[in-house]
Formats: C-alpha cells, sequence, structure tokens
C-alpha cells in the first residue's frame, strides 16, 4: 500500500464533469488500495474571477480580506470533489488549509509555509477515506486565513508530499508532462521522461511555465520526488527529480523562447566606479526585475565612457525608461534606446557541465539562419542569447534541430 498525493490543478476540475474524471481517476487509485490525498486548485477562471470583483469595490483591497476571499475558490472545488467520491460510493472528507494543519506566516496573499501538522489528515487516511485538501491556502499562528501566491497549488502539493512522507507525488495539468520546446512551436518537441530540479527552475523561470517556481525549489529543498502528467489522459507525465550522473550524457534538456522582455542600452555611460551601482540600485528600489545585463569595453581617453545594455519584463519597459530617464543628467549618458522586439533563446541541460563546446554550436546554427546575437548570457546548466524576435521561433526550430534532433 502506497500514499500518493495527487494534485489537480484549475483545468483539470473546470467543470463539474472533469470533477467527475477526478474521482474516477482517484479510485483507479483507491481500488489497488493505496492511500490518496488529493489537493485541488480552484476551477479555471474562478480565482482571476474573485480578484476581478474585489478591484471592482476598490483598487488596492485589504489583504488580509483578499485572502478570506481567494480562499473561496478552493474551498468549492474540496467539496465538490469530495461529494463526487461520494457519488462512487468512496468514503472521502475534504479540509481546508487550515484543518489539514498548514500553518503560515501571516504575509497576506503571498505567505510562506511554516510547518504542517498532518495529524488529521493521518486519522482520516487511516480510517480508510480519501483526503481532499484546499489547495493554495493556510492559517497564521492566530487563526487567520492566508494564501500562498498565484499558483500556490502546487506549493501545497509538494509541501504536504514532503509532510507526509508520500511515496508518490503526482502533479495532473492539462498538458502530457515537460517538453524539450513548446510543441506549439516546434513540432518535433518530446516529451521528457525525466529532468532534474535544477534544469526545471531553469525552464520554468525561461517561460516554459508549467509549474509555480516556488514548490520546485521546495521539491528540491525537501527532496520531494514528484511526476507531471495530464489529468486527460493516462500517459506517463515526466518525473522531475535530483539530477543523476546519466542525466549529464544529454547534452541538452531543453530549449525555450521568452518574448516577453524587452532590451533598453544607454548609450556613453560614464565608466567609472558607482554607475552600474546607481543605475540597478534605481530600477531595483523600483521593483524593476532586471535579467540579463551587458557592458562594453570602454570607448574615449580623456573621459572613457561604454554601452549598457539590460533587460526587462516587456511590461516594465515603460517603467523602466522613465526611471532610467530621471538618471539622465545625475550620471550623463548619452541617450536611452529601447526596443521590444526581441526574444531570450535559451537552451537547458546539466550536461554542459560535462560537454564542451556547446555555446560555439549553438551560435552556429544561428549564424547558419542567418541570425544576429545581440546579448548572450550563461550560466553552469544554461545559455541564453537575446535576438530579433522576428526570428524568434526559426531559431528555435534550428537549435531545437542541432541539439535534440527533428
Ligand atoms: N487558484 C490559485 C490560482 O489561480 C492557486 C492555483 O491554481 O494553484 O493562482
Ligand atoms: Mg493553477
Amino acid at each position: 500500500m502506497s500514499l500518493i498525493v495527487q494534485k489537480y490543478g484549475g483545468t483539470s476540475v473546470g467543470n463539474t464533469e472533469r470533477i467527475r474524471n477526478v474521482a474516477a481517476r482517484v479510485a483507479r487509485y483507491r481500488a489497488q488500495g493505496d492511500q490518496i490525498v488529493v489537493v485541488v486548485s480552484a476551477m479555471s477562471g474562478v480565482t482571476d474571477n474573485l480578484i476581478k470583483l474585489a478591484k471592482e469595490i476598490m483598487p488596492l483591497p485589504n489583504e488580509r480580506e483578499m485572502d478570506v476571499l481567494l480562499a473561496t475558490g478552493e474551498q468549492t472545488t474540496i467539496a465538490l470533489t469530495a461529494m463526487a467520491l461520494h457519488a462512487l460510493d468512496i468514503k472521502a472528507v475534504s479540509l481546508t488549509g487550515a484543518q489539514a494543519g498548514i500553518r503560515t506566516d501571516g504575509m497576506h496573499t503571498k505567505a510562506k509555509i511554516q510547518n504542517i501538522t498532518p495529524k488529521r489528515i493521518h486519522q482520516y487516511l487511516d480510517r480508510g477515506n480519501v483526503v481532499i485538501v484546499a489547495g493554495f491556502q493556510g492559517v497564521t499562528p492566530d487563526g487567520h486565513i492566508t494564501t500562498l501566491g498565484r499558483g500556490g497549488s502546487d506549493l501545497t502539493a509538494i509541501a504536504l508530499a514532503a509532510a507526509l512522507k508520500a511515496d508518490l507525488c503526482q502533479i495532473y495539468t492539462d498538458v502530457d508532462g515537460v517538453y524539450t520546446a513548446d510543441p506549439r512551436i516546434v513540432p518535433s518537441a518530446r516529451k521528457l521522461a525525466e529532468i532534474s530540479y535544477d534544469e526545471m527552475l531553469e525552464l520554468a523561470s525561461l517561460g516554459a511555465k508549467v509549474m509555480q517556481s516556488r514548490s520546485v525549489e521546495f521539491a528540491k529543498k525537501f527532496g520531494v520526488v514528484f511526476e507531471v502528467r495530464s489529468s486527460l489522459n493516462d500517459n506517463p507525465g515526466t518525473i522531475v527529480k535530483e539530477e543523476t550522473k546519466n542525466m549529464e550524457d544529454v547534452v541538452i534538456r531543453g530549449v525555450s523562447l521568452d518574448k516577453n522582455q524587452a532590451k533598453v542600452t544607454l548609450v556613453g555611460v560614464p565608466d567609472k566606479p558607482g554607475i552600474a551601482a546607481k543605475i540597478f540600485k534605481t530600477l531595483g528600489d523600483a521593483a524593476i526585475n532586471v535579467d540579463m545585463i551587458v557592458q562594453n569595453i570602454s570607448h574615449g581617453a580623456g573621459a572613457p565612457a561604454t554601452d549598457l545594455s539590460f533587460t526587462v519584463d516587456k511590461p516594465e519597459l515603460l517603467k523602466a525608461q522613465k526611471v532610467i530617464g530621471g538618471l539622465k543628467t545625475e550620471i550623463g549618458f548619452g541617450e536611452i534606446i529601447s526596443t521590444d522586439k526581441i526574444g531570450k533563446l535559451s537552451i537547458v541541460g546539466v550536461g554542459m557541465k560535462s560537454h564542451s563546446g556547446v555555446a560555439g554550436r549553438m551560435f552556429e546554427t544561428l549564424a547558419k539562419e542567418g541570425i544576429n546575437i545581440e546579448m548572450i548570457s550563461t550560466s553552469e546548466i544554461k545559455i541564453s542569447v537575446v535576438i530579433d524576435l522576428a526570428k524568434g521561433e526559426q531559431a528555435m526550430k534550428a537549435v531545437h534541430a542541432a541539439f535534440l534532433g527533428c
């Protein structure tokens, strides 16, 4: 007998028919004698709609009340899922985050889990119940309802799997697993049988959103092995786990394209200590997230100057321009050139650590396609380039073919 945590996302519980499908799947596992803890999200669209309602009342609602409101989405789903199991004659009980013993800090709308006391869950399991827990929510030591940030049901599932020492943690979603590239852009993309936590985190942060990053970090920290799979079929999904030696045999695990960045270049920035600090501190203070940074060598003998480029999230470009514009006289740079017509193409793989020539091969592939590289950044397991947005998908296909075949 195994203890299995299954998490179903918003689309997997998007209507009552889908909830019945979830119940049927749980029933099949139950028939094998396994103990099942089910974590559910709000039905798709519900959380967005609750946020919309709140904003109709006032633009900046009180965050404690926001959490009371948002937690109702998941509370609806746990009850309906329990009923769907009852309809199949299966013993099931629903628990809110608080009832399940999920304690958090008091940072409303983005609370952190502090500890989980799963005593009640164990009691219900031992009495033969399927236990259905509301994702995305917890309670402070003082009894206030909290939520864990958008996409937080993933975190609930991973944290519960750790606390319950579950044998298996399955994250059910509307895709079959993690792919070598977005199959909508690269038709030859393949589903991965396995991927390491670090690769998954890099791909997630590069825009290949399958799961909330925080929950992958949590899984890595506590060594929770999990599987991402579809709730719409029975295909095996992708196992996410700590890197193993044979994972390095594959040079590249995946390719991703982030179309959501913009590039800002400051021309003729004085090349002296403290200038970069000033620029990026100011951006940071304005809560603007900077990703890549490239600074050229300086030119000019008397008062050396350099060009400095960086990327920000596309929706923050205007704000970044304004913030930087405010520094123009103080710092004394030439002009600001910016564009949102860029794409960031990245290749990710732990195999890079033990294979050489990976960057050269990527750049050569782009050269053959006549694609100019505007910026480059690398980490131990990732190489990213900024290129013309119009050529992004062409570049992605070519690089995927070069490393992962067609
Ligand atoms: N319902 C929440 C959201 O939409 C949590 C989740 O789905 O994981 O963000
Ligand atoms: Mg979700």
